[in-house]
């Protein structure tokens, strides 16, 4: 039986993913704006099927079971990788490209070995990111942020840092692996880092205190 949901207040939101380095990057992400984000597991919510075509979709999928559980505003994140050279694969089958419930490392071996063959040419690609806010279950004007970045897939892994693909991701701009930059570096520059800027725009921020009372109330 799941244990009971923490206190909610309104700035909680819950975010519908159980992926460890998503959720670093995320509550990063929201905690300028004041969010504090509760992850899914905490309401016994394991995740949904990602049966859809599109990252847009499937974010929506997310979002909504956990709205659903939780009573609380919900964010889901769908992201990958699309390499240009294989049509845009992995693409939204990126968690599990070597298979369900591969591992990150499984993934990654699986493509440098499709990759073997391909020239520098054709290792260009970019990560993807969309997420999607709810500000409950049955919200029938999902919030949306798309936000890419693009990179080039290295011939083996370098760094230790991040999750995914990040080991064998070059950010051409930096010169690194997005395996060998910090959680600040890479959240200044990633595709979920451009997904959750386009998208807290939407949101306006809560005026403060002072600016309420000097406005004559909230
Ligand atoms: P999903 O959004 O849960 O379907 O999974 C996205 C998958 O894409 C992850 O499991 C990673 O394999 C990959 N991915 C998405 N974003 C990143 C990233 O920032 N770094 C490395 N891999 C990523």
């Amino acid at each position: 039986m799941p244990a009971p949901p923490p206190m909610a207040s309104p700035h909680h939101v819950v975010f519908a993913s159980s992926n460890p380095g998503k959720i670093r990057e995320v509550s990063r992400l929201v905690l300028r704006r004041g969010w504090k984000v509760i992850v899914q597991s905490e309401f016994g919510v394991e995740g949904v099927e990602e049966s859809a075509s599109t990252f847009v979709e499937n974010a929506i999928l997310k979002a909504r079971a956990a709205a659903a559980a939780s009573g609380l505003p919900a964010i889901a994140d769908d992201s990958g990788l699309m390499v240009d050279a294989l049509g845009g694969a992995p693409g939204v089958r990126s968690a599990r490209f070597a298979g369900e419930g591969a591992s990150d490392e499984e993934n990654v071996r699986a493509l440098l070995s499709l990759m073997e063959d391909t020239g520098d040419e054709g290792r260009e690609a970019r990560f993807v990111c969309v997420v999607v806010y709810l500000r409950d279950a049955g919200d029938p004007t999902p919030l949306i942020g798309y936000g890419a970045w693009r990179g080039r897939i290295l011939r083996a892994p370098r760094g230790r840092e991040g999750f995914g693909y990040d080991p064998v991701f070059l950010s051409i701009e930096h010169g690194v692996s997005a395996a060998e930059m910090s959680l600040g570096a890479k959240n200044a520059c990633s595709h979920r880092a451009k997904a959750f800027e386009a998208l807290l725009a939407q949101i306006p921020a809560p005026r403060s205190r002072a600016n309420a009372e000097e406005q004559g109330g909230a």
